[in-house]
């Protein structure tokens, strides 16, 4: 498998944040955008920007981060605790 990009910008969802409404399901062509299996939505891997996802999502949570923005994100949020 091909070396990712960890610089590249990508779509996530934050299942804390998500209150299952599905409108970024439902605004996605690109179908990176699913409901698993608790009920909230999720991305599948990807190199994409989705900002109209990000739009539409009443709690914002959707981010586009690259992998080492969202790592440190989660290193902070992890140390506020
Ligand atoms: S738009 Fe936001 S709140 Fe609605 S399902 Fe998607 S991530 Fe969850």
């Amino acid at each position: 498998m091909a070396e990712r990009d960890i610089s590249k910008k990508r779509t996530y969802v934050n299942t804390d944040l998500c209150i299952a409404c599905g409108s970024c399901v439902m605004i996605d062509d690109s179908e990176t955008f699913f409901m698993d299996d608790d009920g909230f939505a999720n991305t599948k891997d990807n190199d994409l920007e989705i900002v109209e996802a990000q739009m539409v999502c009443p709690t914002a949570a959707i981010f586009i981060k690259t992998l080492e923005e969202f790592k440190e994100n989660r290193k902070s949020s992890a140390d506020d605790q």
